[in-house]
């Protein structure tokens, strides 16, 4: 819906004024917004937003899969929000019941809301009708949830899929290319090893926000990574920021700066 979508890319821009604000993104860095000013309601309803940033910050996004859990999730977006930091969610459909708050708060605060089915299988070898089961099933729930009709890309559970799902997702699939397996030993100090030795420009983390210590070593990474002059921003926002067309039924694994990389299939 363009309403929708104004809302929430009027949000988008307000996350990084208020990154320039706060010196979150290295100096002399500059927001270049066509036509605006958004805050006066001067860019119609579907416009196309451009954005740019001047000197490149290098980009990351943060994904925390498996939720809604309402303590463990409801501590990192207190977390988040303090930092002024947007991440990516992808929900479970079967979670959402009993957490429509938090939901609600996650798009208020500008994270992006995807799908990661509705009972946490793998999306691969089942039939069409599993598929909306699933899938459409968990759209319709977070529809309802947000009173929204956007469409919430999907994440596969287990970074599984099939030529079939690819075809149905009616969506991007998200994958990832930092991958701390912060569910094995769930030891924070390891995971955060793991994620800030390892991201890069355009780098998808992958965390889970069922698990207190993900969402401590979340939030000691995003600090460590503003130190280093990193700008969090969900993956829709990471795509656009690299010229990277969000196409429906492709597998996004990273958007790195070169843009030999971008596109299509690439390995992390
Ligand atoms: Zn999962």
């Amino acid at each position: 819906m363009e309403g929708k979508g104004f809302e929430r890319h009027s949000r988008f821009q307000r996350s990084l004024e208020r990154a320039v604000r706060l010196g979150l993104l290295s100096a002399g860095i500059a927001l270049i917004l066509q036509p605006g000013p958004w805050s006066a309601g001067a860019r119609p309803a579907g416009a196309p937003v451009q954005v740019e940033l001047e000197d490149d910050p290098p980009l990351v996004a943060l994904t925390f899969d498996d939720g809604p859990r309402l303590r463990t999730t409801g501590r990192l977006l207190d977390g988040l929000e303090q930092r002024e930091v947007c991440a990516t969610f992808f929900l479970v459909g079967s979670c959402v019941e009993g957490c429509e708050d938090l939901v609600r708060r996650m798009d208020a605060a500008g994270h992006q809301i995807g799908v990661h089915t509705y009972d946490h299988i793998a999306v691969s070898g089942l039939s069409r009708q599993d598929f909306d089961l699933q899938v459409g099933r968990t759209r319709s729930r977070l529809a309802d949830v947000l009173n929204s009709g956007e469409t919430f890309w999907l994440r596969p559970p287990y970074g599984q899929f099939d030529a079939a799902a690819e075809q149905w997702a009616d969506s991007p699939l998200v994958l990832w290319s930092v991958d701390p397996e912060d569910w094995k030993d769930q030891n924070v100090d390891r995971i955060v090893s793991a994620v800030v030795e390892h991201v890069g420009d355009g780098d998808i983390i992958l965390l889970h926000d069922i698990y207190e210590s993900s969402v401590e070593a979340a939030l000691r990474c995003v600090d460590i990574l503003l130190e280093r002059g990193y700008c969090f921003v969900t993956v829709e926002q990471l795509m656009q920021l690299r010229d990277v067309p969000a196409e429906c039924g492709a597998v996004y694994r990273a958007c790195p700066p070169d843009p030999e990389k971008q596109r299509g299939e690439f390995e992390p």
